[in-house]
């Protein structure tokens, strides 16, 4: 990454489809079809403006270790890498969503140790410690709305949007962990070296975030 260039991580899939349309408003436009393409990094019309699109899990790591000066990912992802290594400037209000318990419908309060399966196995973690509840957790990578129904736990942590997931796996909502949206992150000592460059991008975003809602 050379000082004169921006590397932007975008979160590939549903966050990249509510992404671009802002970075279209901010001016930065991907000089190809991203959706068209397989390839990671892209050129735009900012010649020294460089789009990387990757999963979102990622994005927090290449933002910290400075591959990429800035990126956009999910709260989710973020809350559960640990927001210590990088900035958090703004907030994009696209894909917004809750990040929830949820249980079988009717299910009892359970006082004695929970069984817990998610993905976000450190949001869980601090979350029932700071609720003082004894858990087990089981890590999980997909299909956690089975989890209950099958025996493996009595709750489960996940993202919910409609709640039509949980709904149709005879799961109800319970407590709100955090509300979700799309952020924009920046490394640290890109802040500093390149502070132009990202503070113009930044305020053209926040312009046109304003402008879509
Ligand atoms: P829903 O049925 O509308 O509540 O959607 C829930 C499922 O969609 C969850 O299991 C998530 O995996 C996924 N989902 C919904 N919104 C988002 C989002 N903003 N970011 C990531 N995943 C999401």
């Amino acid at each position: 990454m050379s000082s004169s260039e921006l590397v932007i991580a975008l979160t590939k899939g549903r966050i990249l489809t509510e992404t671009l349309p802002l970075f279209e408003l901010a001016g930065v436009i991907p000089a190809e079809d991203i959706s068209k393409s397989r390839k990671l990094l892209f050129d735009t019309n900012l010649p020294h403006v460089k789009l990387m699109v990757i999963r979102g899990a990622d994005v927090p790591t290449y933002v910290e270790f400075g591959s990429a000066d800035m990126g956009v990912a999910g709260k989710d992802l973020i809350l559960e890498y640990g927001s210590e290594g990088f900035y958090e400037p703004l907030d994009l209000k696209i894909a917004s969503c809750q990040l929830m318990t949820a249980q079988p419908v009717g299910a009892k309060a359970k006082t004695e140790r929970l069984k817990v399966a998610t993905k976000f196995t450190n949001i869980a973690k601090r979350y029932f410690a700071e609720q003082g509840q004894q858990i087990e957790l089981i890590k999980l990578n997909g299909a956690l709305e089975l989890a209950p129904s099958l025996g493996l736990a009595d709750t489960i942590v996940d993202i919910v949007d409609t709640g039509k997931t949980l709904k149709a796996n005879g799961l109800e909502p319970k407590q709100v962990i955090a509300e979700i949206s799309s952020r924009v992150i920046v490394n640290k000592a890109s802040m500093k070296i390149k502070n132009t460059m990202i503070r113009e991008i930044l305020e053209k975003l926040r312009a046109a975030v304003e402008l879509s809602q």
